[in-house]
């Protein structure tokens, strides 16, 4: 089971993403995935360009637009297991729309978000992760917004599946995508995939100095909502591991009423002649 191809990623050395992009193909592996039931769906982005790294089906989309196009594949082929991809700015500005109601939704998807907290792919603006009195470019004063805050908006849009982790930490995150994968539902990992070139501030070193390892909570209960929120607060959304699962709630696609388990693209679209003719006869 071969994820790899040998399109050699145009990141720049040191990239966070590169980390993702390994964590995907082992965890991919790890669950059992044949490539040709692998579909990775990514936005616009430095990160964006990881559906064209996969030895899979691959589709790099448009800006903010991965999980649309993401939901429709897996409605039209529930065979395909499919990973949606892109970035803070992404998923969390143009994208938020379609972020929160494919959370609500809860369509078998698992979505991973490489989070710099800044544009990378357009040299260094703010993004909605970025902290406030963060400069860049487009904020040379300092940015004067909030940080948006993923996993609470996860959390309170009704998330079924929500983990965090590190790019440094290969372990930690191909687990985490191997239990997205395994997930009933979508799952959302956001990813600190640090941007070395545009992103002086957000480092390996910063990112180090400021997680907060769920590992360190022996008796920590991802299945425990209110738990999860608190901890989320209480770090400052700097936790990292398996912050929150439900395992109850059933998927969007298991609900549908009469949504057949082939899925559209393998459904008999022949129809008899005489249906075939009186349909034509319609038309004319
Ligand atoms: Fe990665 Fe930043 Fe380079 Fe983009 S600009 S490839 S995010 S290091």
């Amino acid at each position: 089971k071969e994820f790899r191809n040998n399109v050699k990623p145009n990141w720049c050395p040191g990239c966070g993403d590169f980390s993702v992009q390994a964590a995907i193909q082992r965890a991919a592996a790890n669950v059992g995935l044949e490539p040709e039931r692998l579909a990775v769906v990514s936005g616009i982005g430095c990160s964006g360009r990881i559906s064209g790294y996969i030895n899979a089906y691959g589709l790099h989309g448009i800006h903010g637009r991965a999980l649309p196009i993401a939901q429709g594949v897996k409605l039209a082929n529930r065979e395909l297991t499919v990973i949606a991809s892109g970035g803070d700015g992404d998923g969390f500005a143009i994208g938020m729309g379609h972020t929160v109601h494919a959370i609500r939704r809860n369509l078998d998807i698992t979505y991973i978000v490489m989070d710099n907290q800044i544009y990378g792919l357009t040299k260094g603006q703010t993004s909605p992760r970025s902290a406030e009195g963060f400069k860049t470019k487009s904020t040379p004063e300092g940015s004067i917004e909030s940080t948006l805050s993923p996993l609470e908006i996860a959390m309170s849009a009704g998330a079924t599946f929500v983990a965090q982790s590190f790019s440094s930490d290969l372990k930690q995150l191909t687990a985490l995508i191997e239990a997205g994968l395994n997930h009933k539902g979508f799952s959302l990992i956001n990813v600190f995939s640090p941007c070395v070139t545009f992103n002086k501030v957000n480092t390996y070193d910063w990112f180090k100095e400021h997680i907060v390892n769920l590992e360190q909570y022996p008796d920590y209960d991802p299945s425990n909502r209110m738990l999860a929120m608190n901890k989320i607060m209480e770090t400052g959304g700097m936790l990292t591991g398996l912050i929150y699962q439900n395992k109850e709630r059933k998927a969007y696609d298991d609900m549908i009423v009469g949504f057949k388990e082939e899925g559209l693209a393998n459904q008999d679209l022949t129809l008899p002649q005489d249906q075939f003719d009186k349909l034509l006869a319609e038309f004319k």
